[in-house]
């Protein structure tokens, strides 16, 4: 018996990283997936390999998520789950932010959420109920120089997963939020896509960063947060909904003088 069986799921930015992770975990745990992407070379390959059906989908664009729900119940007959993941993350000092890029950063990751939430949950209702995930980050509880418009948007993801939960109670939709720290993902070290990097140099020399700064000593894994994703998708959370579940191997705890 798988913890999702019987159930239909929705991973956005789910070609790579977190969001592949979270696929792979939930197909294992039995649910049917959607992966859903911008990168559809990558997406298709993997919707293919897990017996998935992978569907073309920014989440900024409220055309694709009707087309993607759409595609969903032709595809498996309902939706009754959704995991907000996809993300984008912008260096800046604020001062030097342009406003172009403020808002494409708020368009991906805010208002991908917020369309995310409006366009899904009211299929998830008709199917009897259901969860929604939405993925925020240590930057939605903290703040964090030079990641200020990601850090805003994240902070406005908790505010939209605690009304969510408010509304959609009474909808038997539980609705609760991740807020990972670091995530060894392309994301977080860009040269897992830069063919010419020496990917395991780059990853020592994280793993040497996060060693001083987190108190487990390391940078996470996906594999990590799709577990957190699993609990929150399955029935082993089922008196839960509105929360942000910090995953961050400590680093939130606070800083240490020795
Ligand atoms: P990643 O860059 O590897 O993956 C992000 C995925 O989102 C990619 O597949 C990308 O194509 C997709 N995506 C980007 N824009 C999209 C759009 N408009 N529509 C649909 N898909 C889109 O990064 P990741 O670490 O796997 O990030 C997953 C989530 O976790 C993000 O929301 C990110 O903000 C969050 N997060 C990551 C970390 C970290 O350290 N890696 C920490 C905290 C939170």
């Amino acid at each position: 018996m798988g913890k999702l069986d019987g159930r239909v799921v929705i991973v956005t930015g789910a070609a790579r990283g977190q969001g592949e992770q979270e696929a792979r975990l939930f197909r294992e745990e039995g649910a049917r997936v959607v992966v859903a992407d911008v990168l559809d070379d990558q997406g298709e390959d993997l919707a293919k390999e897990l017996d998935a059906r992978y569907v073309h989908l920014d989440v900024g664009r409220e055309a694709d998520w009707t087309a993607a729900v759409a595609a969903t119940k032709e595809a498996y007959g309902k939706v009754d789950g959704l995991v907000n993941n996809a993300g984008i993350l912008r260096f800046n000092a604020l001062l030097d932010t342009p406003l172009e890029e403020f808002m494409q950063v708020v368009q991906v990751n805010q208002v991908g959420c917020f369309l995310g939430i409006k366009t899904v949950a009211p299929h998830i209702a008709a199917a009897g109920g259901g969860t929604i995930v939405n993925t925020a980050s240590y930057t939605a509880v903290t703040g964090m120089a030079a990641v200020g418009t990601y850090a805003a948007t994240k902070h406005a993801i908790l505010g939209l997963t605690r009304v969510a939960a408010l509304e959609l109670a009474g909808r038997h939709i539980r609705v609760n939020a991740m807020c990972p720290g670091a995530i060894d993902t392309p994301m977080s070290n860009p040269s897992r896509l830069d063919p010419s990097a020496d990917v395991e140099e780059m990853a020592e020399a994280l793993d040497g960063l996060y060693r001083k700064l987190v108190p487990l000593g390391r940078i996470g894994q996906p594999r990590e947060v799709a577990r957190l994703a699993l609990f929150l998708s399955c029935e082993d959370s089922s008196y839960i909904t509105g929360q942000p579940f910090v995953i961050d191997g400590g680093w939130l705890a606070g800083v240490s003088l020795i």
